[in-house]
C-alpha cells in the first residue's frame, strides 16, 4: 500500500507548507501562515488566494465562462478533469492539474 502523505495547504505568499489538522478546513477564515504571517482576504465566506487578480481575466474572454459552464457536464475532457480534481481532493492531495478554469467557470456561471 502506498504511503499516504499528510494534507497541507501551501501559503500563497511564501509557498511554505502548513499541515491541515484533523477536520480543519482547507482555508479557515482565521488562518495565518505560521512562517510569514500572511492572512487571507475573505469575501462572502470565500478565501481569495490572489485578491490582486480579482476581476482580471487576462488572456481569456470572460464571456466564454457561460459557454464552458453549459457544456462541462457532458464533455469528455471536462468530465475527466473534474474526476481527477475530485479524486485528488478526496485523497487529500494537491490537484495535479493545479486548479482549472473549469472550476472558475462553474463559480461564475
Ligand atoms: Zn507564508
Amino acid at each position: 500500500m502506498p504511503k499516504q502523505s499528510k494534507p497541507v495547504r501551501i501559503c500563497p505568499v511564501c509557498s511554505a507548507a502548513d499541515n491541515i489538522l484533523g477536520n480543519e478546513r482547507l482555508w479557515p477564515p482565521c488562518w495565518r501562515c505560521p512562517f510569514c504571517g500572511h492572512t487571507l482576504v475573505i469575501r462572502a465566506d470565500v478565501p481569495y488566494l490572489a485578491p490582486e487578480l480579482d476581476g482580471e481575466d487576462v488572456g481569456f474572454d470572460p464571456t466564454a465562462f457561460a459557454t464552458l459552464a453549459r457544456i462541462e457536464g457532458g464533455h469528455f475532457w471536462f468530465r475527466a478533469v473534474l474526476r481527477v480534481e475530485h479524486l485528488s481532493r478526496r485523497a487529500g492531495l494537491r490537484s495535479p492539474i493545479g486548479g482549472s478554469r473549469v472550476i472558475v467557470a462553474r463559480k461564475r456561471a
